[in-house]
């Protein structure tokens, strides 16, 4: 085959092949080269390495290989390897797709309209809103059209290096309908987002690869651990909510005091030291925050925010959680992923299947932190349920018990509403009210 010398953008639709193109490349020194484990590093490197092509886009098939070189970290030579785009999944099968990018738009109105057509004929469920401050997508679909879509849209040179994640949907659309809109907030913030300065990444924490946050997560807890050391300086925050906390979060975390992101408000009390605020007390100029959430958006929004307000030393995980788990798997996580979709809370073997059932042995140990909302007993699934009582729909975790006893309810007040739903078994989520409405109607 001949060498094809090219830049390529990092493009996580697809992923190394491990497989050096001829024996005479040793495992070893392709090894060397995944250690790196910043696939982002090797395809930099690549760009200085051939500057004739750099800002060129490389393109590729599903299923077509082809030869590049790579940087060797161990002789700095740069060797042979082969690279494939492995086809992750087929046509039909269905995917969840996030990702968004904080970039100037001047008419985000003619871009929706534009995604709006390209999205004629295609199988496409979900939330993306655009505004001129970027873009915020999550959504669902058949995989060739899903990624047809990132695929188009990187064609934008505003777009062409987002990084994208994606997750397997197995029981189809995780979003109801497409809604692609232009939204004055990409995120929900008490007073919006729109006055914040994010289109300057100065202004947002420095964002650390899933690699560096893990050793920086690990030196963490080794000094915390061993008691002739003082305290790190240094706060491990989760940035999302108290009940995404409770299916699943980094160890050494402390659960969020807030059940709606768009009130978070750590590091604001000023004058009254609030005791559930991680931040009070906390030195602005010495202490690292290490802050982190699903995919990345709510801490580039919220670092903004603890900039301004004098915090120095923010920093954050690059593409959130998702991205941690696809590139180094459950180490220093315990639990699920809770995302808002339909599917509700992903084990972390979702996003890297190669997680083993060695790795899970530890997982079953590690779910003790998960408490049923009614009685507080240890709950056997990771994942919550809306209260059955569709005035409330609360999301809530609940024991099989409870889920028995308050038949799908979140408390006994709720066992006696109206527009009670029927209890919902395994991992189903309710329907629009009319088909629980006529079920009860039928049955009169
Ligand atoms: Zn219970
Ligand atoms: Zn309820």
């Amino acid at each position: 085959m001949a060498f094809s010398y090219a830049l390529i953008t990092w493009n996580p639709l697809f992923s190394l092949n491990s497989t050096p193109t001829s024996k005479k490349y040793t495992t070893g020194s392709f090894q060397e080269l995944s250690t790196l484990n910043n696939r982002t590093q090797i395809f930099s490197s690549l760009q200085y390495k051939h500057n004739f092509c750099s800002g060129s886009r490389f393109s590729w098939k599903y299923g077509e290989s082809f030869n590049l070189l790579a940087f060797s970290s161990s002789n700095g030579n740069w060797v042979e390897v082969e690279a494939g785009a492995r086809k992750e999944y087929e046509d039909d099968e269905f995917i969840v797709v996030n990702f968004y990018r904080f970039v100037f738009i001047q008419d985000p109105e003619e871009e929706v309209s534009k995604h709006l057509s390209f999205m004629q004929g295609r199988d496409i469920h979900g939330r993306i809103y655009l505004n001129e401050q970027g873009i915020n997508a999550q959504y669902s679909g058949p995989s060739k059209d899903a990624l047809a879509y990132v695929e188009w849209l990187k064609e934008d040179h505003r777009f062409s290096d987002i990084l994208v994640q994606i997750s397997p949907a197995i029981s189809g659309h995780a979003f109801p309908k497409l809604k692609l809109r232009y939204k004055p907030s990409l995120v929900q913030l008490e007073e919006g987002i729109s006055h914040l300065p994010l289109l300057d990444p100065s202004m947002r924490a420095t964002p650390l690869t899933p690699s560096e946050w893990r050793t920086k997560l690990e030196a963490v807890n080794k000094i915390d651990n061993s008691l002739n050391t003082p305290k790190t300086n240094c706060i491990l925050l989760d940035v999302r909510n108290g009940y995404e906390w409770d299916v699943g979060h980094f160890r050494g975390a402390q659960r969020p005091d807030v059940d709606c992101f768009r009130s978070t408000s750590f590091g604001l009390s000023e004058t009254e030291v609030i005791a559930s605020d991680p931040l009070a007390n906390v030195d602005q100029e010495k202490t690292d925050i290490l802050m982190y959430c699903t995919g990345g958006i709510r801490c580039d929004v919220y670092s903004t925010i603890l900039r301004q307000q004098g915090f120095k030393r923010l920093y954050t995980l690059k593409g959130g959680v998702s991205h941690y788990l696809e590139n180094e798997g459950s180490v220093g996580w315990v639990g699920n992923l809770f995302v808002f979709d339909a599917r509700l809370s992903l084990p972390p073997s979702a996003y890297k299947p190669e997680i083993s059932a060695a790795a899970s042995g530890e997982q079953e140990v590690s779910h003790s932190f998960a408490k049923c909302y009614i009685c507080e007993s240890q709950v056997s699934e990771l994942r919550h349920r809306n209260c059955a009582n569709l005035d409330c729909n609360l999301l809530f975790l609940c024991c099989l018990k409870c889920v028995d006893d308050f038949r799908g309810c979140c408390c006994m007040k709720c066992t006696s509403a109206p527009r009670l739903r029927p209890v919902l078994p395994g991992h189903q989520r309710y329907q629009k009210w009319h088909t629980y409405r006529d079920l009860e109607l039928q049955s009169r």
